[in-house]
């Protein structure tokens, strides 16, 4: 009983701190932004992709690239060729609607914005909320450009729904939403005194503290302003944002800052953006980044090309991404044999025609990693009948060759604008990852 209630305490506390890396993260880039800071709190050196790097033994780096992909790494003890990498991946950007460059226009009285929609959006979720714009911004300087994050924390902006009385059969039908038409954001009254094309300008301006003509690019999504929180009367659940993937961000790195300073093994973070749209970018997972890193880390260590290889032979890739558990309303949606619960364990994915990157070695070390930490482990197959979604497992498996799992905490609502997950699975996540990384 004493220790079910210390695991409560402390998954409290991790969710917490969980909670707070969401509400300052409406975009990638200020997520990799929060995660900088916690790595730089842990003695992690920030390094340059431009620069040469001077790498120690068993000195802690991260890089970044576009401020929306990070990948963080803390140099083995022993020779990598011998110890390996250990890497946890996941990806920082989350689905949202994003605006368009030329976004102000005015309908019926009304000053709107134009969307794209970025990613696998739960559309209707978006309808009703209280919205407002994050995101980075492209200033002039004195030689060439430099970016500054932006984030309004005031409601400026709803997508209202349109009344029942005009809309009969939207609860037979559901509501169907065209993105082109019916997903513009309300931003105010165009009245005689309406906002220019320079008025979103001016705003984020006001915001940094600039000259709205310094601003050049603006790169702005939309999000709630709604904080996350934790809930259920024994405070199970957590109803946030951005869960799916933050949550799997935040376990592996404080994993990494919590297991011990020094082993054998080369311990690699790597948050990819662009996900959701595929993962083909510069920063993207089916990018070189990782290989590069990895190819130098190596480089430092005066090996050649054949170490490099040896060391790839011998590392794991643990991709984790947020998995679907069983929805009491839906439970026809799952298969019967593979129904993963919340605060059960995270869930092992894995699927033939592979768009999980699992196969049985590697499914194995992991539910090894969760039996030696004392986590339950849950596992998922999609009904036959129904098309699998995908993560950056494959794709960094087909990049890097290096032995991959597919895992994750489960949860409801995924990809709506306020997911649903548990709080004691946040918890075991980070206690198998520490695991994970603490092994020589
Ligand atoms: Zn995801």
């Amino acid at each position: 009983m004493k220790k079910e209630k210390r695991k409560s305490t402390e998954s409290v506390e991790v969710c917490r701190l969980l909670l707070d890396l969401i509400d300052a993260s409406p975009t990638p880039f200020h997520a990799v932004r929060e995660i900088s800071s916690l790595l730089v709190a842990g003695g992690f050196q920030r390094l340059r992709e431009e620069e040469a790097w001077n790498l120690d033994r068993n000195g802690r780096y991260f890089v970044t690239r576009n401020g929306s992909s990070l990948v963080a790494f803390v140099c083995g003890a022993g020779p990598v060729e011998e110890a390996g990498f250990k890497i946890i991946g996941a990806h920082t950007d989350s689905p949202n609607l994003r605006l368009k460059p030329n976004p102000l226009f005015k309908k019926n009285g009304y000053l709107q914005l134009g969307v794209e929609v970025y990613g696998g959006v739960l559309l209707t979720t978006w309808t009703d909320r209280d919205l407002s714009l994050a995101g980075r911004v492209i200033l002039k300087a004195r030689k060439g450009t430099s970016s500054e994050l932006v984030r309004i924390h005031e409601p400026i902006l709803r997508i209202p729904q349109l009344a029942i009385h005009l809309n009969r059969q939207v609860n037979d039908k559901g509501l169907v939403l065209n993105p082109q038409n019916h997903l513009s954001p309300i931003l105010s009254l165009a009245g005689k005194d309406a906002a220019s094309e320079a008025f979103l300008k001016d705003l984020v301006s006001r915001e940094l503290g600039c000259k709205a003509s310094e601003v050049m690019g603006l790169e702005l999504s939309l999000f709630d302003v709604q904080k996350g929180c934790m809930a259920g009367p024994g405070q199970e659940f957590l109803f946030a944002s951005r869960l799916d993937n933050l949550a799997s961000c935040h376990a592996a790195t404080l994993a990494l800052l919590r297991a011990p300073a020094r082993v054998d093994p080369t311990r690699v973070l790597a948050f990819y953006d662009n996900e959701e749209v595929g993962s083909e970018s510069a920063q993207g997972g089916a990018s070189p980044f990782l290989k590069n890193i990895l190819e130098r880390i190596l480089i430092h260590s005066s090996s050649g090309r054949e170490e490099l290889l040896r060391a790839m032979a011998r590392s794991l890739f643990i991709s984790a991404d947020m998995a679907h558990a069983v929805h009491p309303n839906y439970s026809e949606m799952h298969d019967a044999q593979h129904m993963p619960m919340i605060n059960e364990g995270p869930v092992v994915k894995s699927h033939a025609g592979q768009r999980y990157a699992t196969e049985g070695v590697s499914g194995t070390r992991f539910e090894l990693l969760c039996q030696k930490a004392g986590v339950k482990v849950q596992k998922f197959s999609i009904r036959s009948d129904l098309q699998c979604g995908s993560t950056i497992g494959p794709i960094t498996a087909a990049n890097l060759g290096i032995r991959t799992v597919d895992v994750g905490n489960p949860m409801l609502s995924m990809h709506s604008i306020r997911e649903m997950a548990g709080t004691r699975d946040h918890l075991d996540l980070i206690r198998v990852f520490t695991g994970f990384f603490s092994e020589d």
